[in-house]
């Protein structure tokens, strides 16, 4: 039965979606003597919460708890797994089931029931109500708490660690609660919101840029603009909408991108004629006027950027940055009058992206070639810079730089006249397109934030330094308070004359110590503490935020030394970025060691074919765990196949007669693979 009928049936009403959290159910099987009658266990939690065996194990009272498989489910429940929800839980499973529910699930929100088929949004209380209802057992537990390294482990500490939680958090709400290791998308989402960089917003998969995280894109807009108007590029503005026609032009292009294009069907309250799409990028906008605009070889080459933001309606599942529905970038298009120059070109501006990267953002990237598979729809060839996420051991892609070819032209009508003479046929425009996104903030985040909150590379930081007067006590005598007071100030505009981006926090009704976890959870790079010693050495006291290592500055050596503790900075988190991506890039040439090298939160570089079957079956193979046992317990994320992330440009040395990783026939070069964002 569906769910929309299921729940109707129960009388429970449903809620408006907007707001309603994700869930997910689950059914697990623990382990049982072969006799026994199995005991499922069913978790019902956010889509957002980690539930990782080792907890189930413990609040259920079960021994390794595994995702149960098809026919236990349609055994006990009468239904499959994939359109198993709580309405599948009835009164007959009294005393013959676990019933675990998540704490985050509260009578208070709204939340998404979703099965393969059918999705509905229910309240908290109703949820919670009907399952109450059925006279099973509610056993509630704080996955949060649960630190569940081994499953052993695990079943000690989870019965004594939610109280502890709890009161962590009365004690220091300003702080980040998650722990980056144990839950990395709940971690994730703390630190953005309050470290505040970004909000959440009312229409699923947007978000709000707050200014700490829009002051990293302007940076990132400066430092390409200079590089990007060096080459002759110009910026301008292209409508946000484009025609059905237009849109649908380019087959393989609008094949690649039709699932996620929004469209505009309504004006008001009246039907449009034709639906009006809303760009998923702007090829097939510019494109038409490109071929109004080249008429000669004269007008080529023709390079323009947009600073915009394009819309791609995706359904899985929204990450801050990285998998939004609207998102901010600029994207490039030019045309040029031969390969060699789009050629040349294309790798230039992948340059400036790796730049970006390592020389703003303090990230480690590698670039390279997509393959077939994977390149742009359309196009002739990608670059791309691909990153790595240690905490998860996933490969991320950072930005694209591609070469159309003559595709997009000749389906345009981007024609010249032959330099060479009217009886020469006439030539078509080699066209590039090249786009980076905010993902590259999400990517800065993930890869040097912590516990304690968010780190911001100086380079990219809104503030760069706070300066915060320290030492005022009861005792303190009120012309030593006003002349830290106002020591401090000089001290903040000593460092603004300099160039340097400073901000003074005087708040009088926070302790020190109070604002030094503030300006931790907001990532300022460095803090400076001016005191009644400080005062008395003419000196400052300088704390990183990355690795809390201090010095003593002169007041007199403000302006030079300060600027050489942020690069330092810069060049340590950058180097202990690398350090995680290259100990984490491993060579396998067997396919026996390739599992377990993703397992082990490697990306892989193996000798391979260069065939799309055989990716595609290295990806499916991938996917399995070795012992094609039962799934991985936990999110789906640890069994996800392999894409080939790129074909680097820095290839290890092929031996002649070396053997493709997968499939054995002979190897064309190293492929970069890896479980990805
Ligand atoms: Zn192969």
């Amino acid at each position: 039965m569906a769910l929309e009928a299921s729940l109707a049936q129960l009388s429970i009403a449903q809620v408006s979606a907007e707001g309603a959290s994700a869930t997910k159910t689950l059914v697990f099987k623990p382990k049982t003597a072969k006799t026994a009658v199995p005991v499922p266990v069913v978790v019902v939690a956010l889509q957002t919460t980690q539930t990782p065996a080792g907890a189930i194990a413990a609040a259920a009272g079960v021994k390794e708890p595994r995702l149960a498989k098809e026919d236990l489910v349609q055994e006990f429940f009468g239904v499959a797994p994939k359109e198993f929800s709580p309405a599948s839980i009835t009164k007959e499973h009294a005393g013959k089931i676990k019933l675990l529910v998540d704490q985050a699930i509260t009578e208070t929100g709204a939340y998404e029931l979703s099965t393969e088929s059918a999705k509905a949004s229910i309240a908290g209380k109703d949820l919670i109500g009907y399952l109450q209802s059925t006279g099973v057992e509610i056993i509630p537990v704080d996955f949060s708490a649960a630190p569940a390294p081994t499953p052993a482990a695990a079943a000690k500490k989870a019965a004594t660690a939610p109280k502890k939680n709890d009161a962590a958090l009365d004690a220091k709400l300003i702080g980040v609660t998650v722990d980056k290791f144990l839950d990395f998308p709940g971690w994730y989402q703390q630190i953005l919101t309050k470290g505040e960089m970004l909000d959440y917003y009312d229409v699923s998969g947007c978000y709000i840029m707050r200014p700490a995280s829009y002051a990293v894109w302007e940076e990132i807009q400066d430092f390409f603009n200079k590089r990007i108007k060096a080459m002759g590029v110009k910026n301008c503005a292209f409508p946000l909408f484009v025609s059905q026609r237009v849109l649908e032009k380019e087959k393989d292009h609008i094949e690649g991108f039709a699932p996620e294009v929004a469209w505009v069907t309504r004006a008001g309250s009246s039907e449009l004629d034709e639906p009006i799409a809303i760009r998923p990028t702007s090829e097939t906008v510019m494109y038409p006027y490109y071929a109004k605009w080249i008429q000669s070889h004269r007008d080529l080459p023709l390079k323009l950027n947009q600073w915009n933001s394009v819309v791609r309606w995706e359904f899985k599942h929204p990450q801050p940055f990285l998998r939004t529905r609207e998102f901010l970038w600029q994207e490039g298009h030019t045309a040029h009058l031969t390969f060699d120059e789009a050629n040349e070109e294309v790798l230039q501006i992948l340059d400036h992206y790796a730049s970006i990267y390592q020389d703003l953002l303090a990230v480690p990237v590698i670039k390279g070639k997509k393959t077939e598979k994977e390149k742009f729809a359309g196009g002739y060839f990608t670059t791309t810079v691909e990153g790595y996420i240690p905490a998860t051991g996933r490969g991320i892609q950072g930005a694209t730089s591609h070469c159309l070819g003559q595709n997009f032209s000749k389906m345009f009508n981007i024609v010249v006249e032959n330099p060479e003479g009217p009886d020469k046929p006439k030539l078509h425009a080699w066209q590039n397109s090249w786009g980076l996104s905010t993902r590259v903030i999400g990517v800065m985040v993930m890869i040097h934030s912590d516990n304690k909150g968010l780190v911001i590379p100086p380079r990219v930081s809104q503030y760069q330094a706070v300066v915060i007067p320290v030492g005022i006590t009861a005792k303190t005598t009120e012309e030593q308070a006003r002349a830290i007071k106002e020591g401090a100030k000089d001290i903040e505009a000593t460092l603004k004359k300099a160039g340097i981006r400073a901000i003074g926090d005087y708040r009088d009704n926070y302790s020190p110590g109070w604002k030094f976890s503030d300006w931790e959870l907001k990532g300022l790079p460095i803090r400076l503490e001016f005191g009644p010693k400080d005062l008395e050495k003419k000196s400052v006291t300088v704390v990183r935020r990355n690795d809390s290592k201090k010095y003593n500055v002169a007041l007199d050596d403000l302006t030079t030394e300060i600027p050489k503790i942020l690069d330092q900075l810069h060049h340590d988190l950058f180097a202990k970025a690398k350090e995680a991506f290259d100990t984490h890039r491993v060579v396998v040439e067997n396919w026996d060691d390739f599992v377990p090298a993703l397992n082990a939160k490697n990306v892989i570089l193996s000798p391979w074919c260069g065939e799309m079957e055989c990716e595609e079956d290295i990806k499916d193979s991938s996917a399995k765990r070795n012992d094609d046992e039962e799934e991985e317990v936990d999110e789906k994320a640890p069994s996800m196949g392999a894409k080939s992330l790129c074909i680097p440009f820095e290839q290890p040395e092929l031996k002649e007669g070396t053997k493709c990783v997968k499939c054995g026939k002979k190897a064309i070069n190293y492929t970069m693979f890896g479980r990805s964002y």
